[in-house]
């Protein structure tokens, strides 16, 4: 998972420990606002909920600083967060973020409260249980992650449209297995798909001959925030 740039609200949602045997509680890395960076929400004003820890290891990975640390905040103190900014979009990041029990009724309570929500995740876990409110943006691993085993191949038959899978490639051989992938499961008839190169390994022009070359139907991403700002976290 990955993201963008930064305001945090000073104070908002801190020091909110005393009610966490009354509300469901969330460990946290950050929350920020920034532009989206990837998907087609991509150059949205968006506020980020980066949840911590994740399962995988995955070889490329930005943002190992979520898998370990943060504070935990009650769903209510977290929700408090969002408001501050005064923002309708909203993204729930990691880490992955399913990793936390209670990260579906985050997803639940983001919706009830009237925020167009995202949710971006390994494609490791069960996804059927999200609110169907939400965007699920699910990875593919390709191969050179080292984490192509834990693709839960089963999520896919809970994608609808308004979902998106998004392959992270870093080479040719990865291509040519997402291009597979792809072929063999029809994934074109099941949710928009985005291609990311892994940033200073493969380059996004190669990778846009590649696909122009075989009119592959997929969308390309270059992860706008890194254009912006570069690989900060928070950002
Ligand atoms: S699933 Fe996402 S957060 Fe976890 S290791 Fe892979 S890229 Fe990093």
């Amino acid at each position: 998972m990955s993201e963008s740039h930064t305001l945090h609200p000073q104070g908002v949602g801190r020091g909110s420990h005393a009610d966490t045997t009354t509300t469901p509680t969330l460990r946290l890395t950050e929350v920020f606002f920034s532009l989206q960076g990837e998907t087609s929400r991509a150059g949205l004003p968006t506020v980020f909920i980066r949840l911590t820890g994740c399962p995988l290891r995955c070889r490329w990975c930005d943002t190992p600083y979520s898998f370990q640390g943060g504070e935990t905040v009650t769903l209510t103190a977290l929700l408090a967060q969002v408001a501050a900014f005064g923002v309708p979009t909203v993204c729930v990041t990691g880490g992955e973020p399913l990793a936390q029990k209670n990260c579906l009724p985050l997803l639940v309570a983001l919706c009830d409260n009237g925020y167009s929500v995202s949710l971006e995740t390994s494609g490791a876990l069960d996804v059927s249980k999200v609110d169907p409110r939400v965007s699920r943006i699910v990875d593919i691993k390709a191969p050179d992650s080292g984490e192509e085993a834990r693709n839960r191949w089963e999520n896919i038959a809970h994608l609808t449209p308004q979902d998106e899978i998004k392959f992270v490639l870093a080479n040719r051989a990865d291509y040519d297995w997402a291009r597979e992938v792809i072929h063999a499961q029809k994934l074109a008839q099941v949710c928009p798909l985005l291609f990311s190169p892994v940033q200073g390994e493969l380059s996004p022009a190669s990778l846009a001959e590649w696909i122009l070359a075989d009119c592959l139907p997929v969308r390309l991403q270059v992860q706008l925030h890194k254009v912006l700002w570069g690989n900060t976290p928070g950002k």
